[in-house]
């Protein structure tokens, strides 16, 4: 298949990497904030193929795992409390909250349903006139596209009963907090190239010029990977820091602007809470005023208290880089797919879950 084989080939993969290790003369620390790519990294192999002097740190790129514990607690309130038809994603479902996850709820009796997309949510409100049915809209830039459509397809169809529960996240402020952490060890990113394929690369310029700091637009296939590497490795080297675009087949400078047109029709840009972090100021979208009898926060009673978050779980220090999972004391013991206390062992895009699957397996043997 174009597009796919040619980006796993394994003798062009090869070529990168010694063009990786001929290029490269100090130790560099190079940040992905895209959990596909952690995946792709840690189940093709390639921390372990990069030179000692090249560091992978995973950073915040799972949006599941960087939905806060509060918002969990609310989805589960409308579930269990309110008795709405609560719709999400399968990976948010067993995403701890502090008294039970959704998937609990659900065998508690709760209606909570797995869909594949938010239209599907739609579908069911339009089908029960009778329910209140309410989205969990999590992700990054990448799934607000669909999201805000639902609203807009509920808005033209007359629906009353359908509303999004909205948790989210933006990668260039992440990215900006980051850098501005004083223990930052971050040299230089690999940007998510699906949320550059809508939203573009302009985001990007500032930080770049800001912070002095090499910035990748990456693909997810482990030739996209190396190639992105040696980009930034060959930046770092040769004293540069330019925004660049390995994923030029995919991302294009401006995005798809009619994606950004409904993003913007339904969401503006707020202060959002990342999980195992703290609030990161304009990293997030909430509903517009004017489709606010789509906003679960603002249609349904769920203000409940915070809870602490269970310290056993150290998924802000990986998230900001500063340890691995396989650092973390409960890592393949008390927490494990099947038992996670944290969300990063629950996700698809989680890198615990991606150690606990891939890596660990090189590890024992
Ligand atoms: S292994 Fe489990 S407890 Fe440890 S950081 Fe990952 S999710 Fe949290």
């Amino acid at each position: 298949m174009k597009y796919l084989t040619e980006y796993r080939d394994p003798e062009l993969a090869k070529r990168y990497l010694e063009e990786i290790k001929r290029t490269v003369t100090r130790p560099w620390n190079i940040m992905e904030v895209c959990g596909g790519q952690t995946h792709s990294l840690v189940k093709n192999g390639i921390l372990d193929l990069l030179p000692k002097e090249i560091r992978m740190i995973h950073g915040p790129g799972c949006p599941v795992c960087v939905t806060p514990l509060n918002l969990i607690d609310k989805a589960v309130h409308l579930a269990v409390h309110q008795g709405v038809i609560l719709c999400s994603f399968g990976d948010m479902l067993r995403v701890p909250g502090s008294e039970m996850s959704l998937l609990e709820a659900k065998a508690k009796g709760a209606d909570v349903r797995i869909v594949y997309s938010p239209l599907d949510a739609v579908k069911i409100a339009a089908d029960h006139p009778d329910r209140e049915v309410v989205f969990f809209a999590v992700g990054f830039e990448t799934t607000a596209p669909a999201n805000a459509l639902s609203v807009l397809h509920a808005h033209r169809m007359g629906l009353k009963n359908y509303s999004l529960l909205c948790s989210h996240v933006l990668v260039p402020p992440a990215i900006e907090a980051i850098l501005e952490d004083s223990e930052c060890r971050v040299d230089g990113f690999l940007a998510a190239g699906h949320v550059c394929s809508v939203m573009g690369m302009y985001e990007y310029y500032p930080l770049v010029e800001r912070f002095k700091v090499p910035i990748v637009v990456t693909g997810f296939e482990p030739v996209d990977l190396l190639q992105g590497i040696l980009m930034v490795v060959r930046q770092l080297e040769s004293g540069r820091a330019e925004l660049e675009n390995q994923y030029s087949r995919i991302v294009t400078e401006e995005g798809n602007q009619r994606a950004q047109e409904i993003i913007f029709e339904v969401f503006e840009v707020t202060d959002r809470l990342w999980r195992g972090m703290e609030i990161i100021p304009n990293s997030g979208y909430r509903i517009k005023e004017k489709y606010r009898a789509y906003d679960a926060l603002y249609k349904f009673e769920v203000d409940i208290p915070e809870v602490e978050e269970d310290g056993q779980c150290i998924a802000g220090e990986i998230m900001k880089g500063i340890k691995k999972p396989i650092d973390c004391p409960n890592f393949g013991t008390r927490c494990k797919p099947e038992t996670p206390l944290g969300a990063p062992m629950v996700s698809s895009e989680g890198a615990c879950a991606a150690y606990y699957h891939f890596y660990r397996l090189t590890v024992e043997e």
